[in-house]
């Protein structure tokens, strides 16, 4: 069903006002390290554009990924953009249920040129009846709702890598969507965006679709993840990074280094090899993130980190 409502009139309707949308485009486009005249060109698309279809699929998965860009602790303009472009279908959050609701699927993707987007692994094991969603297999509704899709968006580790049930011994042949597509078991000319962690940071998402809708897919690394976003590690930007380089680590959690700020490489971080925007975006509204908290990076966004050697608290190297 798809909606010929544009983005800033949806917007309008819940009633955000034109100077939250303009900031909202500011920070985006900022957050995204365009130069300056993108806000402009951000907000005159979503002025324009009809807002697209968005069908979500939830496979093999917590309900982590949902919860990360559907929980906001007051409405924010993300947190609207976010709840409205689910609501063509989403089969954790959405009102229909039974047969309703696949209808509501089929008639979202009739006409193509949709979002899709997974979170959670696909299973492969005995024809996909590991994951069945009314009656059908996940792997089969993955493979129907990617055909005519304009894009495809893989939320979260599992969605990107195969994540938790991917970790040996993998028992119902667990796989991301890029493993799917590169596998010849899932047939689409969409392109494909990781965006993975454990969960990903909403804003990010929210990043990738005005960008895709604005200015069409980004710039991706060799895992498929905007660079933007994924181009340095979290040890770049960490605020423990003066303490490692000069060699000062806490040795336990609570020792008077890890008090004073220390880093916690010793403890397991995997922040120098994991790529995200933890330190640069941070949590909960720009609050914080887990080494500015007092935990070491487990290293969420990249593939396999679930069957790490030694368990999250070795040190990597
Ligand atoms: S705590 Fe982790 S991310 Fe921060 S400086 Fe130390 S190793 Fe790097
Ligand atoms: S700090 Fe590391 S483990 Fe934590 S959310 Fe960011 S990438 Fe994932």
């Amino acid at each position: 069903m798809p909606s010929k409502e544009t983005f800033e009139e949806h917007l309008r309707r819940q009633g955000v006002s034109r100077r939250s949308f303009l900031k909202f485009c500011a920070l985006t486009a900022s957050g995204l390290a365009l130069p300056t005249g993108a806000a402009k060109v951000i907000a005159d698309t979503l002025a324009t554009v009809p807002r697209p279809t968005v069908i979500w699929l939830s496979s093999q998965e917590c309900t982590g990924c949902s919860e990360t860009v559907l929980r906001s602790f007051e409405p924010s303009v993300e947190s609207l953009i976010l709840s409205e472009i689910s609501l063509d279908y989403h089969n954790t959050l959405m009102a229909p249920s039974g047969t309703a609701a696949e209808d509501a699927r089929r008639q979202a993707i009739a006409a193509g040129g949709h979002v899709l987007v997974v979170d959670g692994s696909v299973t492969r094991r005995d024809d996909g009846a590991w994951s069945i969603i009314g009656g059908e297999a996940t792997i089969d509704i993955v493979r129907e709702s990617a055909m005519d899709a304009a894009l495809i968006i893989a939320i979260g580790n599992c969605a990107a890598y195969g994540g938790l049930p991917n970790a040996a011994p993998n028992p119902s042949d667990a796989v991301g969507v890029d493993e799917l597509i590169a596998s010849g078991e899932l047939a689409t000319a969409a392109p494909l965006i990781n965006v993975p962690g454990c969960p990903p940071i909403p804003e990010v998402i929210t990043g990738v679709i005005v960008h895709f809708l604005a200015f069409g897919v980004p710039e991706l690394d060799h895992l498929l993840r905007p660079t933007v976003y994924y181009g340095q590690t979290v040890h770049d930007s960490c605020t423990r990074l003066p303490y490692f380089d000069a060699q000062l680590f806490a040795e336990s959690f609570d020792d008077e280094g890890a008090r004073q700020g220390y880093c916690l490489l010793n403890l397991g971080c995997r922040g120098p090899l994991t790529f995200n925007a933890c330190s640069t975006r941070r949590w909960n509204g720009g609050t914080s993130f887990p080494m500015h908290s007092g935990h070491g990076c487990l290293g969420c966004s990249e593939p396999g980190f679930w069957d790490r050697a030694g368990g999250f608290y070795t040190p990597p190297f």
